[in-house]
């Protein structure tokens, strides 16, 4: 196991974030918060796929209007994030958000800042303060910042002046967030904030793009961090609809052994030119039917002979592919030789009954 930095605890709702809790997975919503059908059908989507913690945006008044109806339909924490207006994050507070997201320097004056803090302290709940490379560079107008991993100084500096404004109002439910477009700058401001506090860290690189770029931009930025016991609750920002989200993070802190898996393990070799089944078209056919399996069931897929029967016996269902047939595997045993195009529907059953097996008997 990974030994973690130790951080306080802040509790997001009734999600704690830091210490020894796990690491919490987190998205946001891609509707108008002001649909409030869409945005509660959305979050009861990536709540049922393992989604421990929601943010909003509220970027105006039938956004903040929005909270207390969406916050009643939903079960996990609700983040409120704010910019520019300390209007809205007092509406959103007031709303029932279970925290909010706040960049202080985007309010225009301190008084606006203490409001909010005042606000949140009453109503027992965290602000993320979250400093991102790119709201740095608009407000400094990149004078003296030329590349972007030189814009990690400013980054931290910003983030302990505001830590440093919190706690001058005695507000210590704090969780942080440094993220760049970077990978490296963003790793370079989380470890150098995580060595100069104890607040909990919400990881994430921003704007990783879409799903294939931005799933490898995630899982080495936050791979790095994680394995370094840096982090708390992490977001995995991917353009497109949020559920491949929640999947990317379950996959990075499962990797890394820090999260169970939230759905089971499919091995799959990559096909070469001895590949003797129709691959590709059987992953899907196992994708679908994993789906409801217990996460701890391994199901390998592979090729050929040649290092298939090693893979397929390894996992708890495997199969290795011949000449227009496939040799089926249960737990390391030859179940059968089965014809090519039964494959699909025999190893579906196999994964049904042990996947069975395994709920009654964990
Ligand atoms: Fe190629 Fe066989 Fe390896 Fe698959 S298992 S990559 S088909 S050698």
């Amino acid at each position: 196991m990974i030994p973690r930095r130790k951080t306080r605890v802040v509790h997001k709702g009734s999600v704690p974030v830091g210490g020894d809790s796990p690491i919490s997975v987190q998205s946001m919503t891609t509707t108008r918060t002001d649909d409030v059908a869409g945005t509660v059908a959305q979050i009861h989507e990536l709540e049922a796929l393992g989604c421990e913690i929601i943010r909003v945006a509220v970027p105006d008044r039938a956004a903040a209007e929005a909270i207390p109806a969406i916050r009643a339909q939903i079960q996990i924490p609700l983040i409120a994030d704010i910019h520019f207006s300390h209007r809205l994050a007092l509406a959103a507070i007031e709303g029932g958000a279970d925290g909010i997201r706040l960049n202080p320097g985007n309010l225009k004056k301190p008084e606006y800042v203490r409001e909010v803090v005042t606000a949140a302290r009453e109503r027992g709940i965290p602000i993320r303060i979250g400093v991102n490379s790119g709201s740095i560079r608009a407000r400094d107008q990149l004078q003296v910042v030329e590349g972007e991993r030189d814009i990690v100084p400013l980054m931290v500096e910003r983030t302990l002046d505001y830590i440093r404004q919190f706690e001058d109002m005695g507000f210590h439910d704090i969780v942080l967030s440094l993220k760049a477009s970077d990978v490296l700058a963003t790793v370079a401001a989380y470890r150098v904030v995580a060595s100069k506090c104890d607040y909990p860290l919400h990881l994430g690189v921003t704007a990783a793009g879409p799903p294939g770029p931005g799933t490898i931009k995630s899982a080495v930025g936050l791979g790095i961090l994680l394995a370094e016991g840096i982090g708390d609750t992490i977001r995995v920002s991917l353009t497109g609809p949020p559920h491949q989200e929640v999947e990317v993070a379950y996959e990075i802190l499962a990797a890394l052994g820090l999260r169970e898996r939230r759905r089971p393990e499919i091995i799959a070799c990559p096909t070469c030119g001895r590949c003797e089944i129709d691959l590709p078209a059987l992953i899907e056919q196992v994708q679908e039917a994993v789906r409801g399996a217990p996460p701890s069931l391994r199901v390998a897929v592979m090729g050929c002979v040649v290092n298939g029967p090693g893979e397929a016996q390894e996992a708890d269902i495997g199969v290795a592919g011949g000449k227009g047939f496939g040799f089926l595997f249960r737990r390391g045993k030859l179940l059968r030789k089965v014809p090519a195009d039964h494959l699909a529907e025999e190893l579906a059953a196999e994964i049904r009954k042990l996947g069975e097996a395994t709920k009654n008997n964990p």
